[in-house]
């Protein structure tokens, strides 16, 4: 554990250090679970928006993109239920006076017990090696069946009592669980209350006649509002989908875990419309395309996991996370939810406008059902960032700290190095640079020695550094260094750009989805 929180650790000061994520407002001391990304962070954040949109918009002709405004006419978050159930149950510790959401304490002490199961796993596999039988040994080695069991009941009970508002049983959980305050050990809690998450703010100049409005607390709204008047402009047919990025805001009980859980954070949502009882086909569909999606990335396979909900949101009929392996364990990346006809229905209930759909093969009216994917984007750039950054050690004996982060979302693709700043040599880089910055991001370097620079790029996840020497001045050659495996070759300064682009292009990375 103590090494899991270094390595955490870890990410939040070579974030800060390599300009990617500052605190909000850090000369004021920051603002609590809000915060800013900076220069190298702004360009990963944006390579990963344009991958999901890419795959989205751009790769599928029956998705369009939408950009809804962030503030919405109040009583769009009366009909989807905001305003009446977008709470958390939280509880608070007496003697810590902390405060924690009581079903993430729940949970949390589930995935402990899930994690003791899969240490007898993993030593059993180690032991048996490739005559171990998973499945078998899963089913059938008392101390793994008694964990997984009792992992169930857990779950299962918080999910019913959560289902049905009782608040009551959750503490019960708590206290037969013996769940203690994580920070102080203590068990004196208070009872568990709702918490409605929305941020409230205000239109209007003057009090008597200002508006209560809310800042949303999801994007997914501003797609359902719209859904006639793209589905009509766009002369769109079902199945099709509506695909939008942007902020949303949640007042989030506890928000410890840096980029994690944000007061305010982006999400990247995917609303597909679709026949009413296809909706389970199109459910099935997108659990596995999203997974791929991720997978394409290569941060290994191991690190993701489905978790279908025991406890449905009250517009769901099924409903399933990605989760991911963070620096804290395996927590939720991406939502896929069946949300049925909820939140048409409920639109046009309280507008009083049709928001349905003539299917021509049909003949017929209907008001569509809906599968949604919804991924953080902040989540997916943590998820990202913590499985690059890697301490290694070299063959020298020497340790290195490399960001790997996949090529085609590295904020820049090469850094030009002239070996010293003399001889015309910095003259020749920036001329390369020159002509590389049409279709890359790319950097110069000429403070240091040589390797210090190429420790720079590496911090950075740079894939590429390019040097340039006294026989680039004869043969118009230089050196181009591999992040990875430090590997130099030898290669014309005419074959750089189809080099980098064979490594970073999104085409490239987008076909192994
Ligand atoms: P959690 O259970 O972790 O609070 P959620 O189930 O409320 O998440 P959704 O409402 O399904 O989340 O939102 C979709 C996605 O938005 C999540 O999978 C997550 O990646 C992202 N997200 C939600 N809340 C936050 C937050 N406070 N900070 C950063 N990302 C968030």
């Amino acid at each position: 554990m103590a090494k899991q929180e270094d390595l955490f650790k870890n990410v939040v000061s070579h974030a800060k250090e390599y300009g990617f994520i500052f605190p909000s407002s850090e000369v004021y001391d920051g603002l609590s679970a809000v915060y800013d990304y900076a220069q190298n962070g702004v360009e990963l954040k944006k390579n990963i928006r344009e991958y999901w949109w890419k795959s989205m918009v751009q790769m599928n002709d029956n998705i369009v993109g939408l950009d809804a405004a962030i503030l919405m006419h109040p009583t769009t978050w009366k009909a989807s239920g905001h305003v009446d159930a977008f709470n958390d149950p939280l509880i608070d510790n007496k003697d810590s006076k902390k405060r924690y959401r009581a079903d993430v304490l729940v949970e949390d002490f589930a995935e402990k017990i899930h994690q003791k199961a899969q240490k007898e796993i993993d030593k059993a596999k180690a032991r048996f090696g490739d005559a171990f039988n998973e499945q078998e040994f899963i089913t059938t080695n008392a101390r793994v069946v008694e964990y997984l069991a009792k992992e169930k009941e857990i779950r299962e009970r918080l999910g019913r009592s959560l289902g049905a508002g009782d608040l009551e049983d959750v503490k019960a959980l708590i206290e037969e669980l013996e769940i203690a305050d994580p920070e102080t050990g203590s068990r004196n809690w208070t009872d568990v209350k709702q918490f409605n998450l929305m941020f409230g703010t205000k239109l209007g100049a003057s009090a008597e006649n200002a508006m209560d409005l809310y800042l949303r607390p999801e994007t997914a709204q501003g797609i359902f509002v719209n859904f006639l008047n793209v589905q009509k402009s766009g002369r769109m047919k079902v199945p099709f989908g509506i695909a939008q990025t942007g902020k949303a805001f949640r007042n989030e009980i506890v928000a410890r875990q840096f980029i994690f859980r944000m007061r305010e954070f982006e999400q990247m949502e995917m609303q597909f419309f679709v026949r009413p009882g296809e909706e389970m086909q199109w459910y099935e569909h997108w659990k596995t395309t999203r997974l791929n999606w991720h997978l394409s990335l290569g941060l290994g396979k191991e690190n993701y996991r489905f978790h279908d909900h025991e406890k449905l949101a009250h517009y769901a009929n099924a409903a399933a996370d990605i989760e991911f392996n963070f620096p804290f364990g395996f927590k939720e990346l991406e939502g896929i939810h069946s949300r049925t006809d909820f939140d048409l229905k409920a639109h046009e209930q309280y507008s009083g406008r049709k928001l349905q759909y003539f299917d021509p093969e049909l003949n017929e009216n209907y008001v569509p059902y809906v599968v949604e994917t919804s991924v953080g984007l902040d989540r997916m750039f943590l998820a990202v960032f913590a499985t690059s950054l890697q301490e290694e050690t070299l063959e020298d004996g020497s340790t290195r700290t490399v960001l790997k982060l996949p090529a085609v979302l590295a904020p820049t693709k090469a850094t030009v190095l002239p070996l010293v700043k003399k001889d015309g040599l910095p003259e020749v880089a920036k001329k390369i640079i020159e002509d590389l910055k049409w279709d890359f991001n790319v950097a110069y370097d000429e403070k240091d020695a040589v390797g210090r620079r190429y420790r720079r790029a590496d911090a950075l996840g740079t894939p590429f550094c390019i040097t340039v020497d006294h026989q680039t001045l004869e043969d118009q050659t230089v050196t181009i260094r591999h992040r990875d495996t430090m590997k130099q070759d030898r290669v014309a300064i005419a074959d750089l750009k189809a080099i980098i682009e064979n490594e970073v292009s999104m085409k490239n990375w987008l076909m192994k989805m």
